[in-house]
């Protein structure tokens, strides 16, 4: 059988813009999207439209591929070393508001309970003194009993949060990463035809 004939001439205009329309649409690496060829993308990075990072097109030429490549993975360290950084300088700032906050827990832990001992002292002398239990004498109790549970509890804060301050900054996350709304690969040719 006779291979079919080719329709446009070789060195054609039209055979020309074929072979270019044929190379110039890559599939980003990074979501697998088609990246068509623009003039923004003829760069050797070009960034893809889709999600944003950019990858770099094979020219070829093995030598330049390698220093494309090289170029293109310092670029990307450099960029994570920046995001590093940034969660670096979060979390500590998130850590110096939690010591704040653990240092307004104690200072009201020290009040209320330098006022409950107040109060409990005065509970004592109105007791000797009017040996009988008066308004005045049961409002003493229940300020000094107030006083004691609102220790107990600026107490119970600042030591959860020395607790949460010793844990180590850096933690995986304890809920697994959730893959259901994910399509799985049996499903990719329905989504192409129906894009
Ligand atoms: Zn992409």
């Amino acid at each position: 059988m006779e291979p079919a004939p080719d329709p446009l001439p070789e060195g054609s205009p039209w055979t020309d813009d074929l072979h270019a329309a044929d190379v110039s649409t890559y599939l980003c690496p990074n979501c697998g999207e088609p990246v068509e060829s623009t003039a923004q993308t003829q760069s050797p990075f070009p960034v893809c439209p889709h999600c944003g990072e950019p990858f770099a097109i094979s020219t070829g030429d093995e030598q330049a591929d390698a220093e494309a490549e090289a170029s293109l993975r310092t670029r990307h360290e450099e960029r994570e070393r920046e995001l590093d950084i940034v969660r670096i300088k979060q979390l500590s700032a998130l850590r110096r508001a939690d010591i704040r906050t653990r240092s307004y827990f104690l200072v009201g832990m020290i009040l209320s309970f330098s006022i409950g001992g107040q109060l409990v002292l005065m509970t004592v002398q109105r007791a000797l003194a009017t040996h009988r239990l008066d308004l005045k004498l049961l409002s003493y109790i229940l300020f000094a009993l107030a006083s004691v549970m609102s220790a107990a509890y600026f107490f119970r804060r600042a030591a959860q949060m020395t607790r949460e301050l010793n844990q180590p900054t850096q933690q995986d996350p304890t809920t697994p990463p959730d893959f259901s709304t994910l399509s799985s690969g049996r499903d990719w040719r329905k989504d192409f035809d129906s894009m």
